[in-house]
């Protein structure tokens, strides 16, 4: 029996991986769950997971959930330190890493420092810190395993391939929503035209970064650091049919795909049960029924974030993880429509304009770092809700 703590529990990947352990009750146990400030969805998975531990990041919501399971011994925790410490569970053999943005990086450090292994779906952590991550899972002894669904197509065509053999990585995009817009339509775009994905369901965050394309740009920084490739080997291409999830071409000139239906729960299937696979009944692919596939170069001047994100990976440094941090300050301010979807690369923009670039050895300087993009990134947020 597996022991798994889901970070995250409540989001998307988090309920498409408690989809997938409800099918093989033989197999996997839910150990702990954890989640932002969802008192009553978090209570629902409780009542059906029975976990021993729970967390919620915010500590009235943790409080609330305390006071409903008093007579029950399920053990609730709270804040960021409550999040860690169900990370770090003595028990866990797995630890999903659901939860969005950089919010996720000290649980999921934490996570490998206590020797357990990380299926990962939190991107932003490795674009900030995927160095220290990378070092920190050697040290240790632990596996990432990536969930992304164009990693997870990675990893699972480099299975028994040497990292010599790789000429190049091939991330596919499906371009999102707002592909074939304007310059002048996306400008002024409405945040229900902009999460509306045309291919997966996610969270808010993700479906606004595949719209502006940073989704792709995290991706190149996330395969970057999982698969020790440099940047010049890591090209993308827009695929709108998400059929491919992606490519690796082999110095022989071979070049290997994954494909599937996009459905999270294949990816999060395979992780769960690595090195093996396991049969799920879900839809099969029938490719006479796709039809077409197709691929195009991607448009960089239309999606600038997509070079601007491989700007940032090739200085290193500082760049990554200002990159993330105003990124995620300009979405959440989209996304509580204080500003307009075109504002959020002018705000990336100009944070990363006003910053000196240093190197970062520790972990503290990936933090301060991110600290001095949010505040940056909400300079410019507030200049430009008043203009
Ligand atoms: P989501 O918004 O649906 O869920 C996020 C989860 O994190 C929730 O459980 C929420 O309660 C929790 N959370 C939010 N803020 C928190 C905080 N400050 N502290 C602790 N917990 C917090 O997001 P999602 O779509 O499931 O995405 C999760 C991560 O996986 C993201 O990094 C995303 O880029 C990545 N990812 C998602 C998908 C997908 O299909 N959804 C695919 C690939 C990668
Ligand atoms: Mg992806």
């Amino acid at each position: 029996m597996k022991k798994i703590v889901i970070l995250g529990a409540t989001g998307s990947i988090g309920t498409n991986t408690l989809d997938i352990i409800q099918r093989f009750p033989d197999k996997f146990q839910v150990l702990g769950l954890t989640a932002g400030s969802s008192v009553e969805k978090l209570e629902s998975l409780i009542k059906v997971f029975k976990p021993k531990v729970v967390a919620l990041q915010n500590e009235k919501s943790a409080a609330a959930l305390s006071k409903t399971l008093s007579a029950s011994n399920v053990e609730v925790l709270s804040g960021n330190q409550g999040i860690v410490e169900v990370a770090r569970h003595p028990e866990a053999d797995l630890v999903i890493s659901a939860i969005v943005g950089a919010a996720g990086l000290l649980p999921t450090l934490s996570a490998i420092r206590a020797k357990k292994n990380v299926a990962i779906a939190n991107k932003e952590p490795l674009v900030m810190a995927g160095e220290i991550i990378r070092r920190e899972a050697t040290l240790n002894g632990v596996s990432i395993l990536p969930i992304d669904s164009e990693h997870s197509a990675i990893f699972q065509v480099l299975n028994g391939e040497q990292r010599h053999s790789i000429k190049r990585i091939i991330l596919t995009a499906s371009g999102g929503p707002l592909l074939r817009f304007s310059n002048k339509e996306k400008e002024q775009v409405s945040l229900e035209e902009a999460l509306a994905h045309p291919n997966w369901k996610m969270g808010p965050k993700i479906s606004i970064d595949s719209a502006t394309l940073m989704n792709k740009g995290l991706e190149i920084i996330e395969a970057r650091w999982l698969f020790d490739v440099p940047p010049e080997q890591i090209d993308v291409v827009i695929h709108p049919q998400s059929i491919v999830h992606s490519m690796v071409e082999f110095v022989d000139r071979s070049v290997v795909a994954q494909m599937g239906l996009p459905d999270m729960r294949t990816p999060i299937c395979y992780v769960l049960h690595y090195p093996r696979r396991a049969p799920i009944s879900l839809p099969s692919l029938d490719l006479t029924e796709v039809g077409t596939l197709t691929f195009e170069k991607p448009d960089t001047t239309a999606f600038p974030l997509l070079k601007t994100a491989y700007t940032a990976l090739e200085e290193g440094g500082t760049l990554p993880s200002v990159l993330n941090a105003a990124n995620e300050e300009a979405v959440t301010a989209f996304l509580e429509k204080q500003i307009s979807f075109g504002m959020i690369n002018r705000i990336i923009q100009q944070t990363l304009e006003a910053h000196t670039p240093q190197s970062t050895e520790t972990l503290d300087d990936v933090l301060e770092a991110d600290r001095w993009a949010r505040l940056e990134g909400k300079r410019w947020i507030k200049q430009c809700t008043v203009c």
